[in-house]
């Protein structure tokens, strides 16, 4: 999920290492280290905190001079984000450094095995099993034992790895997580992506998924999962470094929308096997409790308000849902028979933190859904499920908020199936139903090709209306605070059947209404609300699922997205109004990515 680098050549590793994790650094991290080949063996330092603060231990640390070494920026999945947990990571008989970036979904498993062989582990990640298990094979073949040990993995890795044996070599392997070579001359390079290497050269070569690859000075060799070496031609990169960081989007918000699917599916994919899913991390005795409630603040607030809908009609438990800075002075009637559910990307909300510990004291207890790991919420919830949306650096949330409305459909299922309440049936069809959203996120996407020209129709609307029923609802909420986040427009978002108890008299001629229509259940209903604002005038923007035909009579406009289970629905729906949302702001000139007068994460009351 972070940064990777690697360098041998004939230029002193420690700067040009530095140099490259100082490049990383927009990707988001929360530690910093690297590895080093010296005449006396591998001598790694690894620090929590920034690259500055690595750098700073680098130049008081002896015994680093060297050409050849890997380094790294974490984020962590496993293990609190300490010096120890920090990377690179080595084998107990020092012949092995490595950094990796991705989750080992097996590491348990393979911890529990090389445990029994008396290997003692030194950290409490998944990564370190990699570097223990390729010591543990190791037979005077470095290639060979690489391919031994990630046949064995289970997951995603971009990995690089040292040898104490092997001089000027640096190995490295990829499944699902990036991870490209640079051709220098005279030098070669390893890098999770181009921006650590476009000072050194442009030509580059991305790995694929199964391949192993070999730098040294004389050369790169690349070969195929079965071992069998191939040859690519090497690509040349036109970017300047600021588009490089953004992947060549021209916003971190952008870049972020479009990782959804990927998000998604690594949140996700850990959490089901065999068609079941597994919530290792969670140990909740469902049957005790009598109610459930959600607290959070912002886009996790409307998270939450999904979550409600969703757990409540699996679970048949009752939810309620409160943002965190009401919830906290409340005084609320909770007792050790309710959950207490919190949300936070970083983990960190103030509110949210006061309203976890009001839960608390009260004798609740606690789950929280968040993305940083060892944040203060993780540390104070009973229970965590981590989203693994990756770091996210663009002030309003998109990959943070859909990453944990799959959590929240995860948990409601698990649940339901724990309480009895689910045929076996029912319960793998909407497994199934989960296990497709990360693709259909990827239809919703190509599905919004247009939304940038219908922005420039719409941006200089004064006042807007989002309307929708049931989950529509919960959703138009979140497209309403988007598009106020970022474009600064006003708009609200209302219940569909609510509009005309008194809101509707703000309808004229020109008004901008995006009506919700996922709900197949709900489509008529809201169909007549449609009709309703239609008749006094306004323009409507409907976003629907790609089967329903009737819409093209209802609306002026139609985002189309792909159909989707009822329940699950808000996961797709959101993507066209991020969209919007950013296309808006883009034609309005603001400064997307830090909109004005918010931060990222609001760690005040
Ligand atoms: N899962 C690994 C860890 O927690 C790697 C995280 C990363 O990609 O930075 O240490």
């Amino acid at each position: 999920m972070c940064g990777i680098i690697g360098y041998t050549g004939s230029d002193a590793a420690v700067p040009v290492l530095l140099d490259g994790l100082k490049h990383l650094e927009y990707r988001g991290y929360d530690s910093a280290g690297i590895a080093i080949q010296t005449d006396a063996g591998l001598t790694m330092i690894k620090t929590s905190g920034k690259v500055d603060n690595l750098a700073a231990k680098a130049a008081v640390t002896e015994g680093l001079e060297g050409v050849c070494g890997i380094g790294h920026t974490r984020w962590a999945t496993h293990g609190t984000p300490n010096d120890i947990n920090a990377h690179p990571h080595m084998s107990a008989d020092g012949r092995f450094a490595i950094v990796h970036n991705g989750i080992i979904e097996n590491y348990l498993e393979l911890k529990k095995d090389l445990e029994k062989k008396g290997i003692v582990f030194a950290s409490e990640t998944d990564t370190e099993v990699i570097v223990q298990l390729l010591a543990y094979y190791y037979d005077g073949d470095v290639r060979r034992s690489l391919m031994r040990t990630i046949r064995r993995l289970e997951g995603s890795y971009a990995i690089a790895v040292l040898c104490a044996e092997d001089p000027g070599t640096v190995y490295a392997a990829r499944m699902s997580s990036p991870l490209i070579v640079g051709l220098g001359s005279g030098e070669n390079f390893f890098a999770s992506d181009i921006t650590a290497l476009i000072q050194h050269t442009k030509d580059v070569i991305d790995l694929e998924d199964g391949e192993t690859a070999e730098i040294r000075v004389s050369g790169v060799r690349i070969f195929d999962r079965y071992g069998a070496e191939t040859k690519r031609e090497p690509r040349h990169i036109l970017w300047d470094i600021a588009a490089a960081e953004k992947g060549g989007y021209p916003h971190f918000m952008l870049k972020e929308i479009m990782e959804q699917p990927q998000a998604l599916q690594a949140t996700l994919e850990p959490r089901i096997k065999n068609g079941r899913i597994h919530l290792d991390e969670v140990e909740l005795d469902m049957a005790k409790f009598n109610r459930i409630l959600i607290t959070a603040c912002g886009s996790a607030y409307h998270a939450g308000c999904v979550g409600r809908l969703v757990i409540e009609s699996l679970c048949r438990i009752p939810v309620e849902v409160e943002v965190a800075s009401e919830f906290r002075y409340r005084n609320a009637v909770i007792d050790e028979k309710t959950l207490v559910i919190v949300i936070s990307q970083s983990g960190e909300t103030a509110d949210t933190i006061a309203a976890l510990k009001e839960g608390k004291e009260k004798g609740a207890s606690t789950l929280a859904i968040c993305n940083v790991v060892g944040s203060s919420i993780a540390k104070l919830a009973d229970q965590v499920i981590y989203t693994w949306a990756g770091p996210e650096i663009a002030v309003a949330t998109t990959k943070g908020y859909v990453t944990q409305l799959i959590v929240l459909d995860l948990f409601a299922v698990w649940a339901a199936e724990k309480l009895g309440r689910l045929d076996e049936k029912t319960y793998g069809k909407l497994v199934k139903e989960i296990r497709a959203l990360p693709s259909k996120a990827q239809r919703a996407l190509d599905l919004s090709s247009g939304v940038g020209r219908l922005a420039k129709s719409y941006h200089e609307k004064s006042s807007l209306f989002f309307i929708g029923r049931n989950l529509d609802y919960a959703v138009a909420m979140e497209g309403s605070l988007k598009l106020k986040e970022i474009s600064y427009l006003h708009s609200e978002a209302y219940a569909a059947g609510e509009l005309k108890h008194g809101t509707i008299a703000l309808i004229e001629p020109g008004r901008l209404v995006v009506a919700l229509c996922c709900c197949e259940r709900l489509y008529e209903k809201t169909a007549s609300n449609i009709e309703q604002v239609k008749a006094r005038g306004a323009d409507v923007l409907a976003v629907a699922p790609e089967s329903n035909r009737k819409i093209y009579g209802e609306a002026d406009h139609v985002l189309q997205v792909p159909d989707t289970a009822d329940l699950f629905e808000p996961v797709i729906e959101i993507i066209p109004l991020q969209l919007l949302a950013y296309y808006v702001a883009l034609e309005n000139g603001c400064d997307i990515d830090k909109p004005k007068n918010l931060a990222k994460s609001v760690t005040v009351e």
